[in-house]
């Protein structure tokens, strides 16, 4: 967690508080209070199912997904569980509503209830992704639940059995989010070293990206791509397509390139799958800055300024996406390894801009070096990028059955499939 009541206090009195989830965004009024900004907590409702009871005397209750916090009006705390934490200011009433410190929303929030997370940089509550239908569930369990106390996730503890972020109905459709990286006046690499015919990493990802989604859709999958033809989209709006879309997977498709300082560049070979975290070592470093340059092409005014992208990538790693990521990550490694002739360079981690803004399971697939001319020869032939493709496309249907199994399982006992 990178909150701290500093960061509370700097929000401006007069600044709403901003609420995002995949497809909305909410700015909710708060009041000036000495103690940093106050918030109507039934504001929040069109974006949380936010219940809120009036137990006895001073005392509330607010249930999100199952998180029970008791607030007493006049007192500068909250108890979640068996924790009693501290607030920056007393909740209080307001012609019967519960006014409450926007520093519960951003600091205790994120540790307690399931499927949010505060973004200290945008200094906005994020809402991950779960569905209307799965809402309404939650919301009915809630309800309907008695009045037990149910486990509280602890910030350090990852424990999955503790309290799992609600799973997603299972629906009868998938959508999946087709990302050709590059595009327009921004190329890619070029290669191969030493010569040979030229290839342009835009035109591979196209071509790959196109034929994983006809894949894909003849296996009765819904297909959104970020682009079907040769132009530039920001790393950030292909994260805010797949948003829009409502995408259940996100696939970003790349060609390698060696560095020059390395050994043998033009020998270097090879195909590796990325998932979104901090870059894990030198090698992951060099292509995470590769494929973030692509922002240089960009004259959106987000872009220009300087994101401190550890910062969200650490409060990222709550993200219950990572696991479900670095398990798809897995899957086409091992499907891509039954076709390429070039060697396995594994799964890796890298915090990629593409993948930040993609409030789903996100990959991205560098399907070989082009730096190497027996790579890039083979990466422009199209039986060899059909073959890419379909592998690509066999690891996201394994994954989305691995999926719904365990969704199915989780309603019968949490944990009982891993
Ligand atoms: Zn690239």
């Amino acid at each position: 967690m990178i909150v701290t009541a500093l960061a509370a206090l700097q929000l401006s009195a007069a600044t709403p508080l901003v609420v995002r989830d995949a497809r909305r965004v909410v700015r909710v009024p708060t009041t000036a209070a000495a103690g940093g900004p106050m918030v109507r907590l039934e504001s929040l409702q069109p974006m949380l199912p936010v219940a809120v009871s009036h137990d006895s005397a001073a005392w509330y209750t607010v249930e999100i997904w199952g998180t029970r916090m008791q607030l007493q009006t006049g007192v500068a705390s909250v108890r979640v569980g068996d924790e009693l934490r501290s607030l920056s200011g007393a909740p209080r009433l307001d012609h019967g509503h519960l006014v409450v410190p926007v520093q519960l929303i951003s600091e205790v929030f994120p540790d307690a209830v399931p499927n949010v997370r505060w973004d200290d940089v945008t200094r906005q509550l994020v809402v991950f992704s779960v569905d209307a239908a799965t809402r309404a569930n939650l919301r009915t369990d809630a309800a309907l639940s008695a009045p037990v106390r149910r486990p509280v996730r602890a910030s350090t503890s990852t424990d999955a059995t503790e309290l799992p972020p609600p799973p997603r109905a299972p629906r009868g459709r998938r959508t999946i989010i087709v990302d050709a990286g590059h595009g327009g006046v921004d190329n890619g690499m070029s290669g191969p070293i030493g010569g040979g015919p030229r290839i342009y990493e835009k035109d591979i990802t196209l071509a790959v990206a196109m034929k994983l989604g006809e894949r894909l859709r003849a296996r009765g999958v819904d297909v959104v791509y970020t682009r079907t033809t040769d132009t530039l989209i920001a790393l950030d709006d292909r994260g805010h397509i797949a948003n829009r879309a409502g995408g259940d997977l996100f696939i970003s498709v790349h060609v390698n390139a060696a560095s020059p300082t390395w050994q043998d560049p033009a020998g270097a070979r090879g195909f590796e799958t990325y998932f979104l975290s901090e870059a894990k070592t030198e090698d992951a470093r060099r292509v995470e800055q590769m494929e973030n340059a692509a922002a240089r092409f960009e004259d959106s005014p987000n872009v220009g300024r300087d994101d401190p992208l550890g910062f969200i990538l650490s409060d990222m790693q709550q993200n219950e996406h990572l696991r479900e990521s670095n398990e798809l990550a897995t899957l086409v490694q091992q499907r891509l390894r039954s076709i390429e002739p070039g060697p396995s360079r594994g799964v890796k981690q890298a915090g990629f801009r593409v993948l930040v803004t993609a409030y789903m399971p996100a990959v991205l697939v560098e399907i070989g070096f082009g730096t190497n001319a027996r790579e890039a020869r083979y990466l422009s032939d199209p039986t060899s990028q059909d073959a890419i493709a379909s592998a690509i496309a066999g690891a996201a249907m394994d994954y989305l059955s691995a999926y719904e199994r365990r969704v199915s399982g989780s309603r019968a006992g949490f944990g009982s499939e891993r």
